[in-house]
């Protein structure tokens, strides 16, 4: 067979540890067999990180900005034991904010769904992708613990050197404050990201804030995803046949326990940072969720959402046999050259991501799978493969879908 052939390079960011063992033997077994792979290769490695200062993440990112669809490996980020450990110079902040912060993007999750493994809610029999929005809230907040006596105040000043002041609480005890806050036009970025992806899936959007308690911070939100919503995607929702629902976030979560799942749920950042581990342990397994990072100006960035599977890393080293799970790995793969097929327009490439995908379910709902999945399964017939061998395995069916 003839290998497939791509015209646009995708930006490869390789990473750390298991995940980065398992990068290599995903191209090794199930791409360049295939595909005359064409990348711009980005070593993300945290050595080469440190090597770069960091240099190395930046303009990855704006590689992705470049040719527009990215795939990324997982990567560590460093706390004050991975200092000692790779003798950094620096704590290197987070790739993935790094990058979150150049493109300016959204994170959507969707869960893989198989049979035999049954989510925790036995109704949720399609997917619910979660949509995280990755600025500001908490995430940007300012902080005091105060003594007794004083008084906290809002204060903002404006270009013209006016004040207004709020009062928060005049302190009879000692106490705490926060500071929060959000910007407009990340907000709108946001919302746009979402009804962009909602009419990428044909999927229904939902979102939520506490707005009945909030009534300017999470108004805001409600207003300015309405005011979108209205001038910019109302035709289009109805041409796809789709819905846009707002509702207050108890009743969000009440609702999405009840629900079937199938479509894009909408959180603030503190929100999505929380509803996103929840919905992923529901559905079994945080080695079976996807994740795309996608701009407003439509530049994609697909990958895996756990981590670098540090525990077997060190068993790997040793020598052992692994039996980690590469479908979120493998999947955040078929994303991007699906991406990339549809821009480019290249069918082959689009087949040859559809068919990756279904031979690695297969082999699953086959019974061959690895150890975190196999614990899990309630098929009759399962067989616990190592790492290598599960690849080997999605490839027997691959070869023959191709
Ligand atoms: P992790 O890599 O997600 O792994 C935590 C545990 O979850 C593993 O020890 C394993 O459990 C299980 N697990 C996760 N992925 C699995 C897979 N594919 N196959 C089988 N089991 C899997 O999280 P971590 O160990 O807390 O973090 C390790 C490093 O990853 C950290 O340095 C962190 O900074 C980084 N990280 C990166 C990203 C990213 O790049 N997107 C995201 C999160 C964390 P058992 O050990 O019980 O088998
Ligand atoms: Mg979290």
């Amino acid at each position: 067979m003839a290998k497939i052939q791509m015209t646009t390079p995708l930006v490869e960011m390789d990473g750390d540890e298991m995940t980065r063992v398992i990068w290599k033997m995903i191209k090794d077994i199930l791409i360049e067999p295939y595909i005359d792979l064409k990348t711009e290769y980005y070593d993300l490695g945290l050595e080469h990180r440190n090597e770069t200062d960091d240099q190395v993440t930046i303009d990855s990112a704006e590689a992705t900005k470049k040719y527009g669809v990215a795939v990324k490996c997982a990567t560590i980020t460093p706390n004050a034991a991975r200092m000692t450990e790779y003798n950094l110079k620096e704590m290197w902040k987070s790739p993935n904010g790094t990058i979150r912060a150049a493109l300016d993007g959204t994170v959507f999750r969707t869960p893989i769904l198989v049979k035999g493994i049954v989510p925790y809610i036995p109704t949720w029999t399609k997917p619910i992708t979660i949509a995280r929005h990755a600025y500001g809230d908490v995430y940007k907040n300012v902080e005091m613990q105060v003594p007794a006596g004083g008084k906290a105040e809002l204060v903002y000043t404006d270009k013209d050197g006016n004040v207004s002041r709020e009062t928060i609480l005049d302190f009879k005890t000692s106490g705490i404050i926060q500071g929060l806050h959000n910007k407009d036009d990340s907000i709108a970025s946001f919302a746009r990201a979402c009804f962009n992806y909602a009419l990428d899936l044909k999927q229904d959007l939902w979102f939520a804030t506490k707005d009945t308690i909030s009534k300017k911070y999470d108004h805001r939100f409600k207003d300015i995803f309405q005011e979108i919503f209205d001038s910019e995607y109302k035709e289009k929702f109805d041409e796809a046949g789709i819905e846009y629902f707002y509702t207050l976030i108890d009743d969000a979560v009440a609702r999405v326990i009840r629900s079937e799942g199938g479509y894009i749920w909408a959180c603030k950042n503190y929100d999505g940072d929380v509803m996103s581990d929840m919905v992923a342990t529901a559905y079994g397994s945080l080695a079976m969720m996807t994740s795309v990072l996608v701009s407003p100006s439509g530049v994609y960035e697909y990958e895996a959402a756990h981590g670098t599977v540090q525990r077997h890393y060190y068993k790997y080293l040793k020598g052992e046999s692994t039996s980690t799970n590469s479908v979120a790995t493998i999947f955040a793969w078929s994303g991007a050259f699906r991406k990339r097929g549809e821009l480019d327009n290249l069918p082959e490439l689009v087949k040859y991501a559809d068919c990756l995908e279904k031979a690695t379910i297969q082999t699953i709902e086959d019974g061959v799978m690895t150890g975190d999945l196999y614990s899990m399964s309630k098929l009759e017939n399962k067989t616990k493969v190592d790492t290598e061998g599960f690849l080997k395995a999605v490839d027997e069916r691959l070869k023959a879908m191709l």
